[in-house]
């Protein structure tokens, strides 16, 4: 422990002799003549001067050491389709999609936008603009045709590359039709559009003049070479915009040295995953953990990853752990929302496959509560790393780091801030908190490598949003709130807008979830503040049972609901108690398994639910109604 201490204090002490030796993780065209240089913050630039390329050290140094080592691993339980691409079979993929796009125009600096299902040719289309120094921008592709054209008039890209349907709990999803509808409602569509037909939308329409094929241009370039373009460091990489949880989606826009130093440095002291070994992450390329964990990480340690279309249920709960056994998957990264789903079915499924291979588990993306964390932990007999970061950080923020024994995970924190993030919790006027003090979760600037340069076309925007709140110090606000223990642990406790103001007491949503949660028969439960005229807000709580027998009747459901304010009252005191728990089957959560707190509170506070474009199950805020109403 203290040698980690002494690794992060030195990442912040000798910031520049740090991240010069985190630099050689990576292969450099021409090495860079500032390691950082921050003369206009909070704007930062990293290894300035420096010329690499993602795609090159994703692929090309693999492909040249060891050609015939697995690099991509496509997994479809939707088509039943398994592929396994070598780094050399990668690399002449990826020259073949750079060589389309070569013709279709695409030059250095132009955004293309990559709205695909979870499939081999969306890696290939990510690497390809890697590879020619074009800014890719995923979208994922349960968005509708609304959200993507204003992500389309956001990014204005010359290029879409898309697919004719995707697959999901067995029925198609059309993306097509919605590209075509997003095109119309858009002010800038993409002069073309390249299609991977899969043969899952049989005689889709087909746009004269801007729609082309991939198979055909494909088997055009089949011998295609495609130089790699060497990049200055601050050129960007891509722009991806934030799960958009709290409003309107923000244009993360990545650099390409700094990201490409942050990610191979993590994957050696966070991810400890190396050379011929495999990583498997459940998310999807249109979120971040997509980018920087099933695309791009793990490459460029020379790992394998699993790209895997499918949910974590079929054909049953084990296919996560068959997929472990077959191919040894050695590192996992998951969301915690997938954790209480897995809770919800028959362990045995857990019991069925060889783990052996598997040597940790990450989780990611909300908070993970103390009953999950130590169940999933049990079940799997290995360390299971909570971790906490964003989509604008790119890589973990806080987390347990090689160096630390895993002996140490405390249950429901995420522990530590990582090398690099001198990340501190602070009061609202500016000062910084006590241990045990709640505040706000805030990073001294300069952000470290793989952090947002900026917002995509909105520098103002960038300093606006994630740097005025308060000027003295000027710090990063991750709009999270949080808690340092006295031995240095951290809570995420929810977000700012999420904080529950009882009778002037501040409470975050995630202590009194965690509270509900404690209780034997709650799986889930989202708790939000509500008006009140006397108290200023109460909490209120919509919970999902594990066994739904027990809240059968309306005695059931009132015995139980006194039960788990008692334990709510035992945990936390009477203050955070919920003024009701209402239960429900499903919580409504955005297509990224995040909880829309906000339409709920809005729903329990007779509001309209606002922007619902990300959300998953429309039909769980008709329950809430119906709730509310009963
Ligand atoms: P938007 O910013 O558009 O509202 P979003 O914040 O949901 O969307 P992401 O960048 O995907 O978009 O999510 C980051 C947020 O997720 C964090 O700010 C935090 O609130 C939450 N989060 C991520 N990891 C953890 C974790 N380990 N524990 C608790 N919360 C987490
Ligand atoms: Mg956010």
């Amino acid at each position: 422990m203290s040698d980690y201490k002494q690794f992060h204090r030195r990442s912040i002490e000798d910031r520049d002799g740090f991240w010069a030796e985190q630099a050689q993780l990576v292969h450099w065209n021409k090495p860079a003549e500032q390691v950082c240089d921050f003369s206009r913050p909070p704007f930062v630039k990293w290894f300035k001067g420096g010329e690499t390329n993602l795609c090159f050290n994703a692929v090309d140094r693999h492909a040249a050491e060891r050609p015939n080592d697995r690099a991509l691993v496509y997994i479809s339980t939707e088509t039943n389709e398994e592929k396994v691409y070598s780094f050399a079979e990668l690399q002449r993929e990826v020259e073949r999609m750079a060589a389309i796009y070569l013709e279709l125009g695409v030059k250095r600096g132009d955004r293309v936008l990559i709205y695909m299902p979870m499939i081999a040719e969306a890696a290939f289309a990510m690497l390809a603009c890697a590879r020619i120094g074009a800014i890719h921008s995923v979208v994922f592709g349960g968005f509708a045709a609304g959200s993507l054209a204003t992500r389309i008039d956001d990014a204005k890209p010359v290029l879409m590359v898309s697919s004719d349907a995707g697959m999901r709990n067995g029925k198609p999803v059309p993306y097509k039709h919605l590209v075509d509808e997003a095109c119309k409602l858009a002010e800038f569509p993409p002069a073309k559009v390249l299609l991977v037909d899969r043969g899952l939308d049989k005689g889709f329409p087909r746009v004269e003049g801007r729609d082309v094929d991939y198979a055909s241009l494909r088997a055009k370039h089949m011998d295609a070479q495609v130089p790699v373009t060497w990049l200055e460091s601050s050129e960007p990489s891509y722009i991806l915009y934030t799960s958009g949880t709290t409003g309107k989606p923000k244009g993360v826009q990545r650099d390409t040295g700094g990201y490409t130093v942050a990610l191979a440095a993590s994957m050696k002291h966070i991810f400890t995953g190396g050379k011929g070994e495999t990583m498997f992450s459940t998310s999807d390329i249109g979120w971040v953990v997509g980018h920087s964990y099933i695309v791009y990480g793990p490459l460029v340690a020379g790992m394998a990853t699993i790209m895997y279309e499918g949910t974590p249920l079929r054909p049953d709960a084990g296919i996560w752990w068959q997929i472990v056994e077959k191919y040894k998957v050695n590192v996992m990264f998951s969301a915690p929302t997938a954790v209480r789903v897995l809770k919800k079915q028959d362990p045995a499924f857990l019991k069925k496959y060889d783990l052996s291979s598997l040597k940790h588990l990450f989780l990611a993306g909300e908070p993970l509560d103390e009953t999950s964390h130590k169940w999933i932990m049990d079940e799997l007999g290995i360390p299971v790393i909570d971790n906490y970061w964003q989509t604008e950080t790119g890589w973990p923020m806080l987390a347990i780091c090689r160096g630390v024994e895993e002996s140490r995970i405390k249950l429901g924190s995420p522990a530590f801030p990582v090398y690099g993030y001198d990340l501190r919790i602070f009061r609202e006027d500016g000062s910084e908190c006590g241990a045990e003090e709640k505040g706000i979760v805030g990073i001294v600037p300069p952000l470290p490598p793989g952090c947002l340069s900026t917002v995509w076309g909105q520098d103002e925007r960038f300093v606006s949003t994630y740097f005025s709140l308060f000027t003295d110090p000027v710090v990063y606000s991750s709009s999270d709130w949080g808690i340092k223990d006295a031995d240095g642990y951290h809570t995420i406790l929810g977000r700012m807008d999420d904080v529950i103001n009882v009778a002037g007491h501040r409470l975050g949503t995630r202590e009194i979830e965690e509270a509900v949660q404690a209780h034997p028969a709650i799986a889930e439960v989202a708790v939000v503040g509500v008006a009140d005229e006397v108290k200023g807000q109460m909490p209120m709580a919509f919970a999902v049972v594990k066994n739904a027998d027990d809240v059968d009747s309306a005695e059931k459901r009132a015995e139980l609901e006194k039960a788990v304010m008692k334990t709510v009252d035992n945990m936390l005191g009477a203050i955070a108690r919920p003024s009701r728990v209402h239960f429900i089957t499903g919580l409504p959560k955005t297509r990224s398994g995040k909880m829309l707190r906000r339409s709920i509170q809005a729903l329990a506070e007779g509001r309209d639910p606002g922007d619902l474009t990300t959300i998953d199950d429309p039909s769980t805020l008709e329950q809430i109604r119906s709730a509310l109403a009963g």
